[in-house]
């Protein structure tokens, strides 16, 4: 067999491994295509047609975290219509079908999904978790949905806001965690942190927290000891910090590695020297997660593969889905 058939023959068992997203966000996971044809659907809400495509390039990495963030801004213009929630839902589904997903915690901030339709954050959320149920169930796939609260601002009113959404609903078993997502560099209050602790021990939710992925370990750190988080989104820092990696080691917090989102958001500058070998070399737990598949042109085993290239080494991978199913949120797995 040549190195061409043997490169293929790897390709294949890659995409019909077993699989569990850890982290994945609902907008992200929606294919080029679905979204372009809802935005043209939409499009009386728009004054003018979106190109999206200069978003989706994934050949060059972006310049920074903030310009990747910009893409949302795009991504953020739909749903308008319940009708368009559920397209994009079940795109989703099979989105993770095709890539032999067997369970996904699903991410959403809510908020904007209930300002751009003019409904309560109750009913946002209500409508999220009522296609989630659905395409789980068609789909033969285990969800969890994990409400996303962003940095800035309004951290503490969003996260009350929903908050008060899940306690409407009567605390919904789909939700399974609370994540912290945006600009690592605005200081949120220190509320912020203790309504996150607070939450997870009235309700049993768990926390993960996006962190370390501007290069500055210390928000690491503060997310496992003053969020309580349970994993880190990224965490590509760590390796910087001895205190940090030992903390990750001791609490057995697990790392959500997305390589794909770390190369295009510049937070690894090559892919070869991406921090998750440290992690291997000392023992910091860690899964491989998607980030936004969608707007990668990508899905979860092309992130497999980039993580088999950079390690040098597919043995990891053997076992990626009972750490996948060790360290989900989503009960009855383990
Ligand atoms: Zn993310």
């Amino acid at each position: 067999m040549n190195s061409k058939e043997n490169d293929s023959k790897k390709e294949l068992c890659v995409e019909f491994l077993p699989k569990g997203d850890l982290h994945v966000h609902l907008n992200g996971l929606i294919s080029k295509a679905m979204m372009q044809d809802i935005l043209h659907k939409e499009k009386s809400f728009y004054s003018e047609t979106i190109d999206i495509n200069p978003y989706l390039e994934k050949t060059k990495p972006y310049k920074s975290l903030q310009e990747y963030i910009r893409i949302w801004d795009v991504f953020r213009l739909v749903p308008n219509h319940r009708s368009s929630l559920k397209l994009m839902m079940e795109d989703a589904f099979i989105n993770l079908k095709k890539d032999n997903v067997r369970f996904a915690e699903i991410r959403n901030s809510v908020i904007y999904i209930s300002l751009l339709n003019d409904i309560t954050v109750t009913e946002a959320l209500r409508w999220l978790l009522e296609y989630l149920d659905v395409f789980s169930e068609k789909y033969g796939i285990k969800a969890g949905f994990i409400p996303t609260v962003s940095r800035g601002d309004y951290c503490i009113d969003n996260f009350k806001a929903l908050l008060k959404a899940y306690e409407a609903l009567g605390c919904p078993k789909s939700i399974v965690g609370i994540d912290l997502a945006g600009d690592e560099d605005y200081q949120c209050p220190k509320e912020l942190a203790k309504l996150f602790r607070v939450t997870k021990e009235k309700y049993n939710l768990k926390i993960t927290i996006h962190a370390g992925e501007t290069g500055n370990p210390n928000n690491i750190r503060d997310a496992i000891i003053n969020y309580g988080a349970d994993r880190i989104g990224h965490g590509t820092a760590a390796s910087k910090s001895k205190e940090v990696m030992q903390l990750l080691k001791e609490k057995d917090i697990c790392i959500e590695v997305c390589p794909i989102s770390n190369y295009l958001t510049g937070a690894v500058k090559s892919l070869n020297k991406h921090p998750v070998s440290d992690f291997i070399k000392n023992n910091v737990p860690f899964v491989i997660c998607s980030d936004n598949p969608g707007f990668h042109d990508a899905s979860l085993s092309e992130d497999y593969k980039l993580f088999i290239n950079a390690v040098n080494d597919s043995s990891q991978i053997e076992n990626m889905f009972d750490k996948q199913k060790k360290y989900t949120f989503i009960k009855g797995l383990q």
